[in-house]
């Protein structure tokens, strides 16, 4: 097969030779890939459209011996919520570079392109941090990491109180016996249980959540050192973000 369609998003778009760029997709049918869009940042390319983040498109694409070259691209949505506010563009860069860290080429998974595909349309709309937020725990549920909340990470016991211990190497919060072996945070119980309804509830009416600024830092800080731990990597968009808690 020298040429396949990608019904993809664009995750992470890097500039590339003298007019080019490097475009990794996130596709629904063949999960991460990358591909060299030619030409691009010429002022007349018709692709230049199909090579900006977080463009929605059917691309395709001519594989390569080495790589594989983008030769059409018909876009379906851009997005363009997300280039005229900086909380929102912020939530975004995000939930890309997530998505980016916590999956590896070629591993098909389409409940996780339908969640980010969702979230970027729900941030014209809704909170950003809140959908970063959402994101973060849904993707992280899909890919079987979600983190436990309100019960023991280590000996399953049910957590009561006002604050609980939360481990991103134990993956979850912890009762008091089995917190001893670990390092951690503490969490507000509210912040706990806020972080549960944002796994359980449609998340296209999560806009009916509420949550306060000290719950919002408080869980931002705790999901991105939880990934930061469980891949290895940092989340740079989420310490440079400017996810203000303002809410
Ligand atoms: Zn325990």
């Amino acid at each position: 097969m020298a040429v396949y369609h990608a019904d993809a998003l664009v995750i992470r778009s890097r500039e590339f030779g003298e007019s080019d760029r490097v475009l990794t997709l996130f596709s629904r049918e063949m999960g991460k890939l990358q591909a060299v869009a030619k030409g691009v940042r010429k002022p007349k390319s018709r692709q230049r459209a199909g090579a900006q983040l977080f463009t929605y498109a059917d691309y395709l694409i001519h594989r390569g011996k080495s790589i594989d070259t983008v030769s059409q691209c018909s876009p379906r949505e851009s997005f363009p919520h997300l280039w005229y506010d900086l909380d929102r563009s912020f939530a975004a860069t995000g939930i890309a570079e997530l998505l980016d860290i916590s999956t590896i080429p070629a591993q098909p998974n389409k409940e996780l392109f339908g969640l980010t595909l969702t979230c970027l349309f729900l941030l014209e709309q809704f909170d950003p941090a809140l959908v970063l937020s959402a994101y973060a725990l849904r993707s992280m549920t899909l890919l079987g990491y979600r983190p436990l909340l309100g019960e023991c990470a280590e000996c399953g016991v049910n957590i009561a109180g006002e604050r609980l211990f939360f481990s991103s190497e134990a993956g979850g919060t912890l009762c008091g016996q089995c917190q001893e072996s670990y390092s951690g945070r503490w969490l507000r119980a509210g912040s706990v249980a806020f972080m549960r309804q944002l796994i359980k509830a449609d998340i296209t009416k999560i806009d009916r959540l509420r949550w306060n600024a000290w719950m919002q830092q408080e869980i931002l800080e705790t999901l991105r050192l939880f990934v930061e731990h469980r891949f290895e990597r940092p989340l740079k968009s989420w310490r440079m973000g400017s996810l203000s808690a303002d809410v």
